[in-house]
């Protein structure tokens, strides 16, 4: 098996690479070229107890028995490899996904190996208390781990969010299945690769492909997983959350959003434009947190869309391949087929389409690629002011004041993000408060650190990811009462 060329993968079960009970396979699909580019297996029930079965044998064996700190060391060099790997893990990652290399090779696959490396940090400062009780007794607390996590993982960001559920998750002594979108499996494949390489023991960490539909309900539905972390939709989020109750799985739940970025009449413009344009259209606008409702002051307003506009023209899609390109294909015909029925819903309802619209051409006839597209004139009860695209697409609402801009920004059953645009550091914090959401972004946009949790409020889910924060996931608390009367 090896990960350089384009074929036939096989998913990580324990130590073993298979192939689906069945011998089905899934087809991947190049974005950008419409061909098929490798064949996965499509994994069912029987694969998922397989995996379930191996991950427990490392859970009660050689994982449990390894120190801390030998767990952290195992991480930092997952995360080292994954970097001497970069080069090969990010052609896979923008052949699968559409995304732009400069993207999977300079930003995604670099924060996916410093997430393994903080997270290695933590494995063996992970520590209970001692608690003062009543009468002659010592009691404390012992953090262990929750036991099976299962990682299910959404096509946008493929090693990035895997890497955000399984180092911490490991860090604290979990094993896991990992599942990845049917369209985008070649890197969490690739990742199993790497973990095994660097020496982990079979079964920590396993990889199960397939389709949501049979793979991912198999996981909410088996009852040897203790935790599910999944990134998805919020439809699909509420599945999980209904169907995991049977079993009573810890869940945490990072889903969609309809983030706003709040420009004030006092910004630095040019600074803010740039923050827009990058905030909708880092990734193809294939981000939870994208900043997919501009709300501008109507006293800047004319200003600022002009120079919004002509930045947004410049922005062209090309080749994912090429280095230079900065604008990639939609992840799927489906995907682009939704984005491009929104902008028919948008112009029907009355916004006024001032960039883009219309699929693109990079010049081969082929592959899954939008104009980057901006409407303004857009009301706040407009379909495309209220539900989530996923895609490209602007939607630019004005406003009068700023009590009506923190209205008209909270007014969505989401909650992911939202940033703010302002010279004056009193109504930055002043909005910052006010806001709804699990990340406030202040003269700036779409910025993460490993070191800061990110998580919705709302319907955007519950949970969070990255930090510090993420270790009371992974973790559950046990009290240990000793008396010492003698
Ligand atoms: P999706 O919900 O269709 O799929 C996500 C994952 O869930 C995939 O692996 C899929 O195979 C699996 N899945 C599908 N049906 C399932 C089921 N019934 N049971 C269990 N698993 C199932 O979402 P998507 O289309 O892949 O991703 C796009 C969505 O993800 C967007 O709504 C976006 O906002 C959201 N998202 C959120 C975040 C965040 O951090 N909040 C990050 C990225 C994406």
């Amino acid at each position: 098996m090896t990960t350089t060329g384009i074929d036939a993968r096989k998913m990580l079960i324990g130590s073993e690479w298979c192939e689906a009970e069945g011998g089905k396979t899934l087809d991947v699909v190049n974005p950008a070229t419409e061909e098929i580019i490798a064949t996965v297996p499509a994994a069912g029930p029987t694969d998922v107890d397989a995996a379930v079965r191996a991950a427990r044998a490392a859970l009660d064996g050689p994982w449990a028995a390894m120190p801390a700190r030998d767990r952290g060391r195992l991480l930092w060099k997952l995360g080292e490899r994954l970097m001497e790997r970069a080069d090969e893990v990010a052609r896979l990652e923008t052949l699968h996904n559409g995304k732009p290399i400069t993207e999977s090779r300079h930003i995604e696959i670099p924060m996916a190996a410093e997430c393994f490396q903080y997270y290695a940090g933590w494995a063996d400062k992970i520590q209970g208390a001692t608690i003062p009780v009543k009468g002659n007794a010592l009691a404390y607390t012992l953090r262990e781990p929750v036991g099976v996590v299962a990682a299910i993982v959404p096509w946008n960001f493929p090693l990035l969010l895997t890497s955000w559920k399984v180092a911490p998750a490991l860090a604290c002594g979990n094993t896991v299945v990992i599942k990845p979108a049917s369209q985008t499996p070649l890197t969490a494949i690739a990742l199993g690769e790497i973990a095994l390489e660097v020496g982990f023991p079979p079964g920590v960490l396993n990889v199960v492909t397939g389709p949501g539909a049979s793979v991912g309900q198999a996981i909410v539905e088996h009852p040897g997983i203790d935790k599910i972390a999944f990134t998805g939709d919020t439809s699909t989020g509420k599945g999980i959350m209904r169907g995991s109750a049977d079993t009573l799985k810890h869940i945490t739940l990072e889903l969609g959003g309809k983030s706003p970025n709040v420009v004030l009449a006092d910004a630095d413009l040019e600074a803010a434009v740039r923050g827009a344009t990058t905030g909708i259209f880092y990734g193809k606008g294939e981000v939870c947190a994208a900043g997919s409702r501009l709300l501008v002051d109507r006293a800047i307003k004319d200003e600022f869309m002009t120079k919004l506009v002509a930045r947004t023209k410049k922005m062209v899609a090309g080749d994912p391949m090429d280095p230079r390109t900065r604008f990639g294909a939609q992840s799927s015909k489906s995907q682009l087929e939704r984005v491009l029925r929104y902008v028919e819903i948008g112009k029907t309802e009355g916004a006024v389409l001032v960039a883009g619209g219309s699929r693109a051409d990079i010049g081969t006839g082929r592959g899954y690629f939008m104009q980057p597209t901006v409407f303004d004139g857009v009301t706040p009860d407009m379909t495309i002011a209220r539900e989530e695209i996923f895609g490209p697409v602007l939607a630019t609402i004005e406003f009068g004041d700023l009590d009506e801009a923190i209205a008209r920004a909270n007014d969505s059953m989401y909650g992911l993000a939202a940033g703010v645009w302002t010279r004056d550091i009193k109504k930055a914090h002043y909005v910052a408060r006010k806001l709804k959401a699990g990340t406030v972004w202040v003269n700036t946009y779409n910025v993460y650190d490993t070191a800061l949790p990110f998580g919705g409020y709302k319907q955007s889910g519950f949970g969070r990811e990255m930090s510090a924060y993420a270790l009371e996931h992974y973790t559950q608390v046990k009290s240990v009462w000793v008396d010492l009367n003698m």
